[in-house]
């Protein structure tokens, strides 16, 4: 244990090839946000970002079905470059498929992909087949757009800004739960739908992130995919900040409470730490509030939820009036869960 990578961490691994990272010409921004940030074509920046999900980690062949398997490979990349405020361009596709695997599997991921990519006007470009000795292999690259000057890093929060949510959290890691223990709590065949959906049909929230980052409105951005308060945590590192989120302003859709009422369980706790929710998270001058939450209501017809502010030193608490706690468990963690 004590050599092994739980000591690191899924970040302390991060953190070891973003030290020897070297810088090149053209790049704005390497490792460390949602995306890599380059030189674009006259006027643009080019946003490159890449995700793994491997068969057994990141999703059970018998659990989600070919077809959502397609479209969510896509939309999380998508919700990557949603993030920066960018446009997607276009994705790369590689995978590693066992000889064994049924062709209609293929045909039906491949319906889900397409399905999400004349979606979010992302189309094919490339990518590279392999076989694979154990299980599916899945990696998406995308490539996205954004006028100079106007993406939107982690790394620009200031202390006082107001920290919003773009869609609530949780109910993925709740369709998740329902997917790992079935039959799962007692609830209607539409509060299981919904749940499901979620965990299996995450929409990224590209629009949102077009308008914040036309309208200047973000300081910081990053998507939701490893748990609110680990993705906010990224904001404060990147921001050299801190971050106090207001318990009782957690937005809790009606779904995810019937779930956490019929499992005995805290819905903050999905809310706050559940992964793969792939909505935006982001800060905002309080100056920029009203025209935020409006411009969002009239353009997207979607409410934007105020969840906390940010702070000086580094912890991210929890909590509200005089009470405040640092959660010991933040989100997911690729060698620490
Ligand atoms: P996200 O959840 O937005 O995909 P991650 O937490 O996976 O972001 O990654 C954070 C940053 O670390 C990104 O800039 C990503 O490109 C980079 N990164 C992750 N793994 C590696 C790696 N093995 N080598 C280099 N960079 C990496
Ligand atoms: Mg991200």
């Amino acid at each position: 244990m004590a050599d092994g990578l739980e000591e690191l961490g899924e970040f302390g691994v991060i953190r070891l090839f973003r030290e020897a990272a070297a810088p090149g010409e053209g790049i704005l921004k390497g490792i460390g946000d949602d995306c890599a940030v380059l030189e674009g074509p006259p006027g643009s920046r080019l946003l490159v970002t890449t995700d793994m999900l491997l068969e057994g980690v990141h999703f059970l062949r018998e659990g989600t079905g070919p077809r959502d398997l397609g479209w969510k490979a896509l939309a999380s990349n998508l919700s990557d470059i949603a993030a920066m405020g960018g446009l997607p361009w276009g994705a790369f596709l590689a995978v590693g498929l066992p000889g064994d695997l049924p062709l209609s599997w293929l045909e039906e991921f491949r319906e889900g992909l397409l399905e999400c990519s004349s979606r979010y006007e992302c189309p094919l470009l490339g990518g590279d087949t392999t076989s694979s000795e154990k299980g599916v292999v899945l990696c998406l690259t995308v490539l996205g757009r954004v006028p100079e000057g106007r993406e939107i890093y982690r790394s620009g929060a200031k202390e006082g800004d107001l920290v919003f949510l773009g869609r609530p959290t949780g109910e993925s890691a709740a369709g998740l739960t329902l997917l790992l223990h079935p039959p799962g709590p007692p609830l209607s065949r539409e509060d299981r739908q919904v749940l499901l959906a979620a965990h299996n049909r995450p929409e990224p929230q590209v629009e949102l992130g077009l308008l914040l980052s036309r309208e200047g409105l973000a300081t910081a951005m990053i998507d939701v995919s490893d748990g609110l308060l680990q993705d906010l945590g990224h904001i404060c590192e990147e921001s050299g900040l801190g971050a106090r989120v207001e318990a009782r302003k957690i937005p809790i859709t009606p779904s995810l409470l019937r779930f956490a009422a019929a499992s005995g369980k805290d819905p903050l706790e999905p809310a706050l730490t559940g992964g793969e929710d792939y909505c935006l998270l982001f800060t905002l001058d309080p100056k920029d509030q009203a025209r935020a939450r409006k411009a969002a209501r009239r353009e997207l017809g979607i409410e934007l939820h105020p969840v906390g502010y940010l702070t000086g030193g580094r912890k991210v608490l929890v909590g509200e009036g005089d009470r405040w706690e640092e959660w010991s468990r933040r989100g997911y963690d690729h060698f620490r869960d």
